[in-house]
Formats: C-alpha cells, structure tokens, sequence
C-alpha cells in the first residue's frame, strides 16, 4: 500500500447530479477534484428516467408546484426549502438546456408530462425515459470544460480529516494507494442508501457511504426514518429490479391485483395518481389480501407507437424478460427508491461542521419532507459566491 498526499482547493466527493453541479459552480473559484467510487458515468442520476419537475408550462405556476410538494411531504417539509426548490428551478432548467440539455419537444414547445400527487403536466423527459442519462451527459461535459476541474474514478472516499471540529479533508483508497486529500471545504454528494434494502430500484452505488462517513465525523444525521418506496419495479424471475417509471401512469397506465381488478380507487380520489406512499401501501395491502407477491401494471388500452416511442427504454428492457408492455401486463411491486433523510443541511448546503457541505441525496435540508414529490430531485443550482464552499477560507 502507497499512502501520499494532496492538496485541492475544494473536494467533491461524488459525480452524480449534485457533484456534478457544485464541482460547475466552483471551478471559477478555485481547484476542484471530484472523486467517484465507480465510473464516471455510475450514479443514480444515469438511472433517472421519468423527469425532471419544473413549473415552466403555460398551465402551471410556481406557487401550484410549491403546493404540490408540501402536500406530498406530509406536512412536514422545510417549507423554506421548497420555495429555493420552485422559485430557482426553472432558471436552472433554462441553464441546463443553454449548456446543451435536450428536453422532447412537441413542435416548437417543450413536452410535460404529469407524475404521480402533481396536480399540472410539469415533468420534462428526455429522450423518452432517459433523463437523467441526458443532464448527466450534459454536467459531465461542462465539468470537463473548466481546466481546473480533476476527477479520480474509482476513488473510494473512507473517511472525512477533521482537525479542531473543522473537516480539512478526506482520506481516499484509489488502486493500492491511500491519499489524504487536503481541501478548504468539502461536499458530500455520495448519493442514497437503496442497496440496504433487499429490493430496491438503486443502483450498486447507492451504499449510504456519505451519512456513515458524516456520522463518523460528528455530524448531524436526521430524518432516518423517511424511505421513498417506489410503487412500480418490475418482478418477474431472473429480471432486475428495474424500475416502471410513474410517468406511465401519467400517461393512462393502471394497476390491476393478480384477478385483474382495478383497486386504487378504493385507497385514493386520486386513484394510480396518488402520492408514491399511497399507491404504494395500497398495492401491498392488495399483495396480502391476495396472497401475491406482486400486482399488475396495465397499458395495454394505451396506442402501441405511443407506449414504444415514449418508453423506449422500458419497452426494450422489458422485452428482453418476454413482457411486451404494450400486449401484456407487467408483473411490479414495491422497492426502496429514495431517502428522505441524510447529513442535516441548511440552504446553503452547509452542515453543523465548518468546511464541510452535502448536496444531493445524501443531504436533508427538508425539501421533501415525509416523502418526495415525484421528479423534485434532479434540479440542484449552484451556489452564490456570498454562500456554500467557496465562502470558506
Ligand atoms: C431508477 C431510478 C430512477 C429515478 N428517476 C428519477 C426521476 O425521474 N426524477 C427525479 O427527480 N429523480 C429520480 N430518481 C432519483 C434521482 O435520480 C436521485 O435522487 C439523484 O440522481 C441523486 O443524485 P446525487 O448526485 O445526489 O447522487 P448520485 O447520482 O447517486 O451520485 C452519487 C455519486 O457518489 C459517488 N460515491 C458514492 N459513495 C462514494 C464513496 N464512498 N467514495 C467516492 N464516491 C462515492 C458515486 O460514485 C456517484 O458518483 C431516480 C432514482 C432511481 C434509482
């Protein structure tokens, strides 16, 4: 084992959404290493499919995606938080297009779909049901357009330095080599914690690392208790956990129990379009009743070159395990999809330890209370230069 040392001006340690967009925001100011556990290209984000939430259709208004998501969260989020998240994201979305993002279209305006609990079409989709594939190629781009930015693939972060209450940086096995790297702020953006769960729509990377990490380091953890469970994966022998986006329910799919029966209606008014916690209680309320192991999910009323051309990613992947979504009902029930709960932040990322910053999942400032409103995780801005890492010296 080789153990060095370096220093950088901020670290970032993950290459998903969040580090994507904090390593953008501080390459002006400062040397930035990003630090992945994976390949680059290996983050949650790459798996997003259904969208990306935003109240920038004729129909909507930010003050109706503001409602949405306190409505969604239970009551309980930082309704502070979810101002930053509908006033600023459709200035981040305009960004992200202006770096070269691809939203579909229909004509010459941008195509929204609705998710479940938002009561507007406000969710862009790319390619289909590719979405996250698409900013995450686009923020990757930009990173890589800025010389000061470095990143190190197949890092794994171990810990965090502190010294004095202070975190100085982080000590990262890379091959066989130990590197403390040394930095004046550090963001935590290692993503959730899915793979703790025996069924989930998470990728392998998804291990909780930056909680432990923050833990370990004295921070403050909260809100452990509030798991996303995603109502729709697909379950069938020898096939992935692979999640059916909620937007084919915003298209008109519905859920059937193993007899055919159509049952949201009795759990919800808003039948298949209820919050993710309801349709997802309500379906394995139906697996124990009838002693399933999974419901249905039924487009099969839906125009065939309409299913194919807006989820072509589900329609090939299902394919392959002999379901043609557009013939046949698709066997799903729940997985663990995404953590409420993380490294306490306030809105400018910063924790209760001076140096060090989480954004992403990893993070809580609130925003989603007791349960994330479909699509509200991949609009992230930057920082201003007055807040976040580069205002620490
Ligand atoms: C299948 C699926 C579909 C989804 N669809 C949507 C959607 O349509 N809309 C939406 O808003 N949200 C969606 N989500 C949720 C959303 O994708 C995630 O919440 C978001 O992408 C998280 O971004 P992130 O940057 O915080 O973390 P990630 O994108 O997961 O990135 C984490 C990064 O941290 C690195 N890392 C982790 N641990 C370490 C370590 N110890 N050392 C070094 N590096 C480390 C990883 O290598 C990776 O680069 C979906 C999630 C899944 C699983």
């Amino acid at each position: 084992m080789n153990f060095s040392s370096e220093t950088v001006d901020f670290l970032v340690i993950g290459g998903g959404v969040a580090g994507l967009r904090a390593a953008i925001e501080l390459a002006p100011r400062g040397s930035v290493l990003v630090l992945t556990k994976d390949k680059a290209t290996e983050s949650t984000t790459g798996y997003a499919q259904g969208g990306v939430a935003v109240a920038l259709s004729d129909e909507d208004e930010v003050c109706i995606h503001y409602e949405d998501t306190v409505k969604a969260g239970d009551g309980l989020c930082n309704e502070e938080a979810v101002k930053v998240l509908v006033e600023e994201g459709p200035a981040c979305i305009l960004e992200l297009m202006s770096w070269g993002a691809d939203f579909d279209k229909e004509g010459s305006k941008l195509s929204f779909t609705i998710e479940a609990a938002h009561t507007r079409k406000r969710i862009l989709h790319s390619h289909g049901d590719s979405t996250g594939k698409e900013i995450e190629r686009v923020l990757i781009k930009k990173a890589r357009s800025f010389p000061s930015v470095r990143r190190y693939d197949f890092a794994f972060t171990l810990d965090l330095i502190t010294e004095d209450g202070r975190c100085i940086g982080a000590t990262v096995l890379r091959g066989d080599s130990i590197i403390n790297v040394f930095a004046r702020a550090v963001i935590l953006a290692t993503g959730g914690a899915g793979q703790l769960y025996s069924r989930t729509t998470n990728p392998v990377i998804s291990t909780g690392d930056g909680i432990a990490i923050a833990y370990r380091a004295g921070a403050l953890i909260v809100d452990m208790e509030f798991i996303q469970f995603h109502p729709t994966t697909l379950y069938s022998p020898g096939a992935p956990q692979f999640l059916l986006s909620e937007a084919m329910r915003g298209e008109g799919a519905v859920l059937r129990n193993i007899h055919g029966q159509r049952f949201m209606h009795h759990y919800h008014e808003m039948s298949e379009l209820a919050s993710r916690d309801t349709v997802a209680r309500a379906i394995v309320s139906e697996m124990v009743k009838t002693g399933a192991r999974h419901v249905y999910l039924d487009l099969r009323h839906l125009d065939r070159d309409f299913v194919k051309k807006r989820f072509p990613q589900i329609y090939t992947t299902c394919l392959q395990y002999d379901i043609d979504i557009t013939e046949d009902m698709i066997p799903v029930c729940p997985a663990a999809h995404y953590i409420m709960g993380g490294v306490s932040t306030d809105l400018a990322g910063e924790t209760g330890i001076k140096g060090l910053f989480a954004a992403g999942e990893v993070a809580c400032t609130g925003v989603h209370g007791a349960n994330r409103l479909a699509s509200n995780s991949l609009c992230w801005r930057g920082w201003s230069s007055a807040q976040g890492p580069a205002g620490v010296h």
